[in-house]
């Protein structure tokens, strides 16, 4: 089983905070689509023919396609790629884009699942965020979707920004939790270098993150999921039983996917490819987009592994270690998570390390502290 991600890249204005790549002038969407067309044609035998269980319109914006836009994409991917029935078709809408024509027009191409852009349904928030929509639109865009048929949804929601106290978050979560969606990806507001953002907070512009904020929003985030059923089942994803996201999670379990469109990433187990994040460049390249090619070697194959289970509530596991990387790998990794388990941040469950409550505040880290060295380690 294998998936498809499409990067649309456009944007109908930058969000601060924003290190994507995406392009706020529209005028190129003419000629990215027969650009996109054509990578598909050329890269149709990347995923070697096995289903395509997922389908994920990411972007830039991907509600901003035309429906002549759009259709014309997925069927052409049913064309070049055996799609399996009942794949997963998700598409990135934000709340300024959603409306009952357009959900139709969605729904008749064959998308069964929305990710919507909510970030905060407070006006406060969004302005600060420089987000496109208000938060009438960001209330009303879930009711709409819902109305008109979509079952699964999430939404994203940004916390740990200083327009955000912990009543308004609990506010937000409160509120999409009470429209019944039953997923929700949460991230905490990043400060990306480069960013309008990161300027701003530079030039005093702006008020910098708390990471102390961040931590303790984190926390109550975890709570309050919990208490409304959510499993907590990646760092940043919650979803109802039986609605975890099956195209991020296929990332998160090494599966094959291509990536396609300018900034796209193609991963096939052992090697890592990298489109150009250029729209004009790609649209030039007629397909042949790839600037970049990484063979991972064994090392970053493990560490990649450690760095992305433990970021899922399964954890690592120590017998998938020893079949992918060998005994002594296994036997150095279970050393070295010791420390973890003792000050409490992971645990132990059968074959899975995993951590704990404490653990993810520091997921990412813990991570890297776990890596191997090249040298350390003959795999
Ligand atoms: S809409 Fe999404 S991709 Fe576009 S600028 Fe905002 S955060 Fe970035």
């Amino acid at each position: 089983m294998a998936g498809i991600y499409l990067h649309i890249p456009f944007c109908r204005q930058a969000c601060h905070y924003c290190n994507f790549h995406f392009s706020t002038s529209l005028n190129r969407k003419n000629d990215f689509i027969p650009a996109l067309l054509k990578e598909m044609q050329l890269r149709k035998d990347y995923t070697g023919g096995e289903p395509i269980e997922t389908i994920y319109f990411g972007g830039g914006t991907p509600s901003l396609l035309e429906t002549d836009e759009l259709n014309p994409i997925i069927d052409r991917l049913h064309t070049l790629f055996p799609v399996a029935p009942g794949a997963e078709i998700t598409l990135e809408a934000n709340p300024d884009d959603i409306n009952a024509p357009k959900l139709r027009e969605w729904r008749k191409a064959g998308v069964n699942r929305l990710s919507i852009g909510v970030q905060s349904f407070f006006d406060e928030d969004l302005r600060w965020m420089n987000r496109a929509h208000d938060a009438g639109q960001a209330a009303s865009c879930i009711e709409m979707a819902q109305r008109e048929g979509f079952g699964n949804i999430s939404i994203d929601l940004i916390y740990g920004g200083p327009t955000l106290p912990d009543g308004n978050w609990k506010a937000n979560v409160d509120r999409a939790v009470g429209t019944g969606i039953p997923h929700l990806s949460c991230y905490a507001l990043t400060v990306e270098p480069r960013t309008a953002l990161d300027t701003m907070i530079q030039r005093q512009k702006k008020q910098d993150v708390s990471p102390e904020d961040q931590a303790r929003q984190f926390l109550l985030l975890m709570d309050w999921t919990a208490a409304a059923g959510y499993e907590h089942y990646e760092i940043s994803n919650f979803a109802v039983p039986g609605k975890r996201s099956r195209h991020n999670s296929s990332y998160w379990q090494g599966k094959t996917y291509l990536g396609l469109g300018p900034s796209a990433h193609s991963f096939n187990g052992k090697s890592r490819e990298w489109n150009l994040a250029n729209n004009a460049k790609y649209i030039a390249a007629e397909g042949s987009a790839i600037a970049e090619l990484e063979v991972l070697t064994p090392v970053q194959q493990l560490n990649e592994y450690i760095m992305i289970s433990l970021r899922t509530s399964e954890g690592c596991s120590v017998s998938e270690i020893i079949r992918r990387f060998g005994a002594a790998a296994a036997r150095e990794f279970e050393k070295n998570a010791g420390a973890y388990i003792l000050s409490g941040r992971m645990r132990r469950v059968d074959d899975r390390l995993q951590l704990t409550r404490e653990g993810k505040l520091l997921a990412d880290g813990i991570a890297s502290e776990l890596f191997f060295e090249p040298s350390h380690v003959d795999l």
